[in-house]
């Protein structure tokens, strides 16, 4: 409206209103387009419980969402209907292109979630891409077998499988029950500590700890708005020493609390973004979130200062000698090659090549995962499907993203300014290459 005002005005010195006036009329309309994909993401996640994560805008928008009772098919039809005006809007900086790439990846993976919920399913790799614009790479057994003859150096000799093997060396390591909190809120304090040294965290940012069953994962953070999250950790089963940090800095900081409380701030409140007040499970920004979770752990305890942090610290408070941390920590750092076997699991498993029981079986081979943590990871893939990828092909992206934005050997103090500004921004898997 403000464009035809001021174009009826032809004179001298004109189009610096113009341009203040085109600016002002395309804000109005991302105003407008972010508030209509909010209100879609509300309503689809009135068909499914898992699909909007966290939502801290206005109260009314969710009561409407509730009231209109959208059924998937119209909510697609919407969502298609807004990316097209989206693709429409003028992206005159790498902000505003960021912004409009955003809402476009943001809705074609609505669009993909309400026509799942309609029923369709995709292959493993074609669901990936269309929930979180990315594709894990394949691995063969082979390519495991090998990683695992690796590891039979590491895990101390004895009769049995390695994964047998595995399981009684890890029993030594495990926090007791008893220990778990006063671990786990040393593991935070310092992470929370090292990150409130490198980047500015938001007023009154603040969480609270709660230990739960039953669940399908391991630590869960739920941002709850104005800088507050909670976060919960699953003590159903054991968890072993090394667990306490990679919690910590994963759920707390700088992962999902750090990164949802600085995109409040920055983008919410400092740039007008609402459509950031909602968060969808099942779309490219979580790629980002576990992604940044992941790869905070080192960002925030480079080289070997996790190792050192566990061994002088945690493995005290949890009743551990630290004298057995290198072996511990030897066995970890082999362990590593085998991040992609998840994925192989649940692949594999999703597109019906193996059963749920043949599933845990190949966690248990190729993850070294005791049967009951390998069976709640089957859960987790009945339930969250290939969202299992976020976490070990967000955690490369997002270390290849930050390595070269940074340039070749960052000191410590540069790779957190790059990763802070990868936290604070609406940067999705499509704008990682
Ligand atoms: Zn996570």
């Amino acid at each position: 409206m403000e464009r035809r005002e001021f174009g009826r005005r032809a004179i001298a010195g004109a189009t610096g209103l113009l341009l203040a006036g085109a600016g002002r009329a395309a804000e109005d309309t991302m105003r407008e387009i972010a508030e209509a994909y909010v209100k879609l993401v509300l309503a689809l996640g009135q068909h499914d419980a898992d699909y909007v994560d966290a939502y801290y805008g206005p109260a009314e928008w969710k009561g409407e969402a509730l009231r209109s009772k959208r059924a998937p098919q119209a909510i697609r039809a919407g969502a298609i209907a807004l990316r097209e005006r989206v693709a429409a809007q003028p992206a005159p900086d790498e902000f505003a292109r960021l912004r409009r790439t955003y809402l476009d990846r943001q809705l074609a993976a609505l669009v993909a979630r309400a026509e799942f919920l309609g029923g369709a399913r995709l292959g493993f790799d074609a669901e990936s891409r269309a929930f979180y614009d990315a594709v894990a790479p394949t691995h063969t057994e082979a390519e495991l077998d090998a990683a695992l003859r690796e590891l039979e150096a590491v895990i101390p000799r004895g009769d049995g499988p390695l994964a047998e093997r595995y399981s009684g060396f890890s029993a030594r390591y495990r926090i007791p029950r008893e220990k778990l909190d006063a671990v786990f809120q040393a593991a935070l304090a310092e992470a929370r500590r090292r990150t409130a040294l490198h980047l500015e965290l938001p007023p009154g940012e603040a969480f609270r700890l709660e230990y739960v069953t039953g669940k399908s994962w391991s630590g869960y953070n739920w941002y709850q708005g104005g800088y507050r999250s909670l976060i919960q950790m699953n003590v159903e089963l054991p968890i072993t020493i090394d667990r306490a940090v990679d919690l910590a800095a994963h759920e707390g900081y700088p992962g999902h609390h750090v990164y949802n409380a600085l995109l409040e701030h920055h983008l919410v409140n400092g740039r007008g973004c609402v459509e950031m007040t909602v968060y969808p499970l099942f779309s490219p920004q979580s790629l980002i979130a576990e992604g940044t979770a992941n790869y905070g752990v080192e960002v925030c305890f480079p080289g070997a200062e996790k190792e050192a942090f566990e061994a002088e610290v945690l493995f005290g408070l949890a009743g551990l000698d630290p004298k057995s941390a290198p072996a511990w920590h030897a066995a970890q750092r082999a362990m590593r090659t085998l991040a992609y076997a998840g994925n192989e699991a649940a692949r594999r498993y999703l597109e019906g090549r193996l059963d749920a029981d043949a599933a845990a079986r190949f966690l248990e081979t190729y993850t070294l995962a005791a049967p009951e943590r390998a069976k709640q990871r089957v859960r987790f893939f009945d339930q969250y499907r290939s969202y299992v990828i976020n976490y070990n092909l967000g955690q490369d992206l997002v270390r290849a993203w930050v390595e070269k934005t940074a340039g070749p050997d960052p000191s410590p103090e540069r790779r957190w300014q790059v990763f802070a500004s990868l936290l604070a921004s609406q940067r999705l898997p499509a704008d990682l290459g």
